[in-house]
């Protein structure tokens, strides 16, 4: 995401803030000036906040380090305003395992809520009378701030456990249909539960908290790609990478010239090239580098070719196109036969066009 600011990185993932975050810390002191209050209780908001996004971290960590026990990476965790996002590679298609890693994180905060139920005189606080408890969690101290920290993770359980697809509850929701119907199915009713609870908070977050409209958008955004995404996938099931890829491209050589390179792009439809050297694949030109490059006619193919590329196998599940893409963020791929020989490329436009002639088919 851009313009996020890296905090470093807990068991290799990396954790970053987004700028927006400040601007939440600014609303903090700027509400707690309009309340008059002072210097303590701006303080004390504001550790609120950071002690809150800490427990949010920890939230994401137990989604990532539970993905990672099913061999599925995170890229990263970014705190937004609105709360945290774990990058993670894809989510299990198995439901019990889904289950888990969307169990993971609210559990997190089940945990840090029991051990602060140890500390915070609750007991205490029950049997004080209204006046005296709304002096006592108004004053700065740690006691008030860990006692706000528990409310805030017990919020922070029964919010992400409202079944709204892609929240946390609503993963639950659709691991759980996925038990006893397909992943699709299930998917399907998740997210339209979701887009439906979205639209009811985004008009209860328009009276009451403009953060609720955030949060909406971003489930309903999230709900819809989701559900196309995994309807998708499933219409890619029993396809093999050769029946959507292209057979007929041009390869190019690493000492051609950029002036050529153009000459192609100009000549066809082709965006992405594969570079062959001595019957090898020895790099991709992806489209985006060759447009970024491309006022420098000299270049040699060689010096602006990527050798960081992944190859799809012609005999491989076609379904793990998607896959590939959200992990690497590349949409072109070469395309070889069991003996490592180059049969074609696979790319975004070319999966679409097999899509739609799908889509119509059932249609
Ligand atoms: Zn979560």
């Amino acid at each position: 995401m851009k313009g996020a600011l890296s905090l470093g990185k807990v068991a290799g993932i990396k954790i970053e803030v987004h700028w927006t975050f400040t601007l939440l810390l600014i609303w903090v002191v700027y509400l707690d000036m309009r309340r008059g209050g002072d210097l303590n209780s701006a303080l004390m908001n504001v550790s609120l906040i950071l002690f809150l996004f800490l427990c949010v971290v920890l939230h994401e960590l137990g989604h990532a380090l539970t993905a990672r026990k099913f061999n599925i990476g995170t890229k990263k965790i970014t705190l937004l305003p609105i709360g945290g996002v774990a990058s993670l590679e894809k989510m299990p298609e198995k439901p019990q395992q889904e289950l888990l890693v969307a169990l993971a994180g609210p559990a997190v905060n089940v945990v840090i809520a029991l051990l602060l139920l140890l500390i915070v005189p609750l007991k205490t606080y029950l049997g004080m009378d209204a006046e005296n408890l709304e002096q006592l969690l108004t004053a700065p101290s740690i006691n008030t701030l860990l006692f706000y920290l528990l409310i805030a993770n017990i919020m922070l359980v029964a919010f992400n456990l409202i079944p709204a697809f892609p929240m946390d509850g609503g993963r639950v929701l659709r691991a759980l249909l996925a038990f006893r119907m397909s992943r699709a199915k299930a998917t399907d009713i998740a997210a339209t539960l979701g887009q439906t609870l979205a639209v009811i908070f985004f008009v209860m977050g328009l009276f009451f908290n403009p953060f609720l409209v955030l949060i909406a958008l971003f489930i309903f955004i999230g709900a819809y790609g989701e559900n196309q995404m995994v309807k998708q996938t499933t219409l890619l099931e029993g396809h093999l990478v050769r029946d959507a890829m292209l057979t007929h491209i041009t390869t190019v050589g690493p000492d051609n010239t950029m002036t050529q390179i153009i000459d192609l792009l100009l000549a066809g439809t082709e965006k992405d090239f594969v570079v062959v050297d001595n019957g090898q694949i020895a790099g991709v030109l992806f489209h985006k580098e060759i447009i970024n490059r491309s006022k420098n006619r000299e270049l040699l193919v060689r010096d602006f070719m990527s050798t960081g590329f992944h190859i799809m196998l012609e005999e491989g599940p076609l379904k793990e196109f998607f896959d590939l893409v959200a992990r690497e963020k590349q949409r072109f791929f070469p395309v070889v036969n069991s003996d490592g020989k180059l049969m074609g490329a696979i790319d975004m436009t070319n999966v679409s066009e097999f899509l739609l002639l799908k889509n119509t088919q059932i249609a």
